[in-house]
């Protein structure tokens, strides 16, 4: 169901993600690899167009960039490293419980901005989402680099 209290524009967006993905899914197709590349490489595009110089800084600029952009609202969890919790979220929020996790591609997105704004490369990996069960996602970042 789409959710009425996003302004048109996010809510039509969102929708057509969500029918993509069950698209894909209708036909048997993993996407979840590429859709995740695909995420990590736009978020290294956009990367540039964050200011801060720290980690810390970044995902403050990260959680008003999803707020902006109707992508969610982020809290971030100051633990080392830290944990991404994200309500609303433009690619679950409303999906039932399919016994699996479905953010892939914000996790991309994740990654690449992380790595082209801070040159750490890290593995954002979701734990909890809508999609098994959830009322929130949940990310973990694991660096690779620092
Ligand atoms: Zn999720």
């Amino acid at each position: 169901m789409i959710d009425s209290s996003l302004p048109d524009g996010h809510r039509f967006l969102r929708y057509i993600f969500q029918a993509l993905r069950f698209g894909f899914e209708s036909h048997g197709v993993d996407y979840e690899p590429a859709i995740k590349k695909i995420g990590k490489d736009i978020g290294a595009s956009i990367s540039s167009n964050f200011k801060s110089e720290s980690l810390e800084e970044l995902l403050d600029e990260i959680t008003v960039f999803w707020s902006k952009n109707g992508l969610g609202n982020v809290k971030i969890d100051d633990t080392n490293p830290p944990v991404i919790i994200v309500d609303n979220c433009f690619e679950c929020h409303s999906m039932p419980n399919m016994d699996k996790k479905l953010c892939s591609f914000s996790a991309g997105l994740l990654e690449g901005i992380i790595a082209g704004n801070t040159g750490i490369e890290c593995i954002i990996e979701e734990t909890k989402c809508c999609g098994n069960g959830y009322d929130h996602c949940t990310y973990k970042m694991v660096k690779q680099t620092s």
